[in-house]
């Protein structure tokens, strides 16, 4: 029978007044896991078996027979049995008397994770007995007949939220993994999302899912490219970064709406927070301009949001590229909290002080602050050590605390330097109050603002290791930025360019001309939405003008345009001005779910080495297997296989610039 997607994924804690039942049992399912309201209801009974699902049964369905399928979750004393499926637990009573024997020895037998059919009536709990923490803690199922459909031998790990297991563990056994309520919600919200989003773009405003091929040829510029070997000598294939150059093609081709769950690669090494393969909301249209892709994003967010989350409000708030490097230090900014970095130049114009002087008198030099509130009071001595030994291992920077309303000042010999004057204008400009301390950086603005902007972070989650609430996990801060560069200097040569984004961005309309005499100073129509400080999309305003194209290519970027001939002819054929943007849908939904790991919201992720610890892949092939192909492995001597103790740390991330020392730091 149908039922409404709100009742979905109703886990609750079931520590209720028991009397047959363990406390402990449904503690293994703790989160209480709703799914927004659909328009429409779902048969998730449809064409199968079983009658119900284990979740859906209520008091309204006293007296009705039932057939239902699920996992054994738990049995107390012979006597009852929980029976588990992605909706939810239920009770069912095992028989006693001699006449249901069988029945008997089946649910007694069966070991814990076994698949069962059953088929009984749905009954009252006796009077007192309801647990009402459990949803269908009223009821219980008087058992006709059993099925053992399969056993389950013995389990590498429970299927509990409680039972800690590594990730390596969790990442070879996922399809056991995958049965944990965390992992239900994760991937079954993924989908309600994802369908909503289709019907925004193609049910109301026309866009049409076009798939583009993953079989493709080396780009220019950008992420590494995984290869396919063909089989034709020396011939590969690469696998796309996006469907970057499709999409505008479809736009030269007519499909004036195109969006596409687009999968992608990139073979990236071992990022922190990234997969080898991840999924893309891709998106673009023609005849649009950046204010039209940013209203499309925001409300297909508005829309497909889920409805148990705080509803967003839209428009977002827009910040430039360079606000957000002066402010926040990053090009994502998380503004979910203040402690922004503050220009005190002015303050030390006159100072004595001999450091600042110097930095003052070059010409990218800058002094700036950030104002930790309660530093003082929630960092000890030893967190100020470790923030400006982390400055300088990372960043080759100097950081100085400052402590101004507080009596720690003696551990700071920049704070004893200061006149009185120079103290009382930044206690002015800086807003301090008791408690704060200040971090003060002088030098390159650039590297000034990063170390700031890091050091931001890296306080906040000390603050809030300390219990200090600085950002509400319910909240979410969405945010444009605008107005990146078009080109930066290119990472290991900065006398070349690279393009900020990717060589199709076209340059902010106020700026084209200079593309051909400073092109390190165009704005470009590009466009980024990030979410609590994370990227989670980037788009632009293409370039539809082939010779634009080609300038840009050639001699900008210095690129050999054959390889994209295909396209600069395509642009000549008439191309519409068009744009877009890619939403990076494993990343929103992670943010969304609140899961510490992208990982946590695919089905079948890979290890931070790209590993899949499951089936084991990449692996080796035969001499056979590689012969059609006409490529040499020059590897050293095939090892043996590593077996999952031995990649066991493979799915945990580089700490990548934390102050590991510092979250740990127990309150002072
Ligand atoms: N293809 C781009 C990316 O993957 C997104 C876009 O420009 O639409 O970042």
């Amino acid at each position: 029978m149908p039922f409404p997607w709100r009742l979905c994924l109703m886990y609750r804690s079931w520590s209720g007044p028991l009397r047959r039942t363990a406390p402990l049992l449904l503690g293994s399912l703790p989160r209480h896991l709703t799914l927004s309201a659909p328009q429409r209801s779902s048969d998730f009974n449809s064409f199968v078996v079983r009658t119900n699902t284990c979740g859906e049964l209520r008091s309204s369905h006293l007296g009705q027979d039932v057939t239902l399928c699920g996992w054994i979750q738990y049995r107390r004393q012979s006597l009852f049995l929980i029976l588990r499926d992605f909706h939810g637990l239920i009770q069912v009573v095992i028989p006693q008397d001699e006449s249901a024997a069988s029945v008997k020895k089946i649910l007694c037998e069966a070991p814990i994770e076994s698949v069962v059919q059953v088929t009984g009536t749905v009954i009252s709990r006796p009077p007192g007995q309801e647990n009402p923490k459990m949803p269908t803690g009223e009821i219980e199922i008087k058992v006709k007949t059993a099925e053992l459909l399969n056993p389950c031998k013995k389990l590498p790990f429970e299927i509990k939220n409680f039972i800690k297991k590594t990730e390596a563990l969790r990442m070879k056994y996922r399809y056991l993994d995958l049965r944990s309520s965390q992992m239900q919600y994760n991937l079954r919200l993924r989908s309600q999302i994802v369908m909503k989003m289709r019907e925004y773009l193609c049910n109301l405003h026309g866009f049409v899912d076009i798939e583009t091929p993953t079989l493709f040829k080396k780009t220019p510029g950008g992420a590494k490219e995984f290869v396919v070997p063909s089989r034709e000598p020396g011939k590969f294939y690469s696998l796309p970064q996006s469907p970057q150059q499709f999409k505008q093609l479809l736009m030269v081709g007519g499909f004036d709406r195109y969006f596409q769950i687009a999968r992608c690669y990139r073979d990236e090494g071992s990022k922190p927070e990234r997969q080898p393969e991840f999924t893309q909301v891709d998106i673009e249209m023609s005849f649009v301009d950046q204010s039209g892709i940013q209203k499309l994003i925001e409300g297909l967010l508005q829309y497909s949001w889920p409805t148990d989350k705080t509803p967003l409000t839209i428009p977002f708030p827009s910040m430039t590229y360079t606000e957000a490097l002066n402010l926040y230090g990053t090009d994502k900014p998380d503004t979910r909290f203040g402690m922004k970095i503050v220009d005190v130049n002015d303050i030390f114009r006159n100072t004595e002080i001999e450091f600042l002087q110097d930095v003052l008198k070059e010409p990218q030099g800058t002094i700036k602050a950030i104002c930790i509130p309660g530093g003082a009071k929630y960092l000890r001595s030893k967190d100020f050590e470790t923030i400006k030994q982390f400055a300088i291992n990372h960043f080759n920077q100097e950081v100085s605390p400052i402590f101004l309303k507080t009596s720690g000042s003696g551990k700071s010999p920049l704070t004893k330097l200061l006149k009185e004057e120079e103290k009382s204008a930044l206690i002015r400009l800086m807003k301090v109050q008791e408690e704060d301390v200040l971090l003060l950086a002088a030098g390159e603005h650039k590297k000034v603002c990063s170390v700031l902007g890091k050091l931001r972070l890296e306080c906040a989650d000390l603050l809030e290791a300390r219990g200090v609430d600085l950002r509400d996990p319910a909240l979410f801060h969405f945010l444009w930025v605008v107005e990146f560069p078009l080109f930066l200097p290119k990472e290991g040569d900065s006398t070349e360019l690279e393009s900020a984004h990717h060589p199709f961005t076209a340059p902010h309309p106020s700026d084209s001309h200079l593309l051909y005499t400073e092109p390190e100073k165009v704005r470009s129509q590009h466009y980024d939405l990030v979410l609590n400080g994370s990227e989670i999309g980037g788009g632009s305003i293409r370039i539809h003008n082939a010779e634009q194209q080609q300038y840009v290519l050639e001699t900008v970027l210095k690129e050999d345009v054959k390889m994209l001939s295909h396209l600069l002819q395509a642009l000549d054929f008439g191309a519409p001005p068009h744009g877009g943007i890619a939403l990076g849908l494993d990343r929103l939904v992670c943010l969304i779910t609140g899961a510490p790991s992208i990982r946590d919201v695919i089905a079948f992720p890979k290890s931070f080495r790209g590993h899949d610890l499951m089936s084991n892949a990449p692996d080796y092939m035969s001499s056979e297997d590689i012969e059609p192909y006409h490529i040499q492995i020059k590897s050293p001597g095939v090892t043996d296989r590593k077996d999952v103790n031995s990649v066991i740390c493979e799915t945990e991330s580089p700490q990548e610039l934390v102050l590991p020392s510092l979250a740990k730091a127990e309150n002072p």
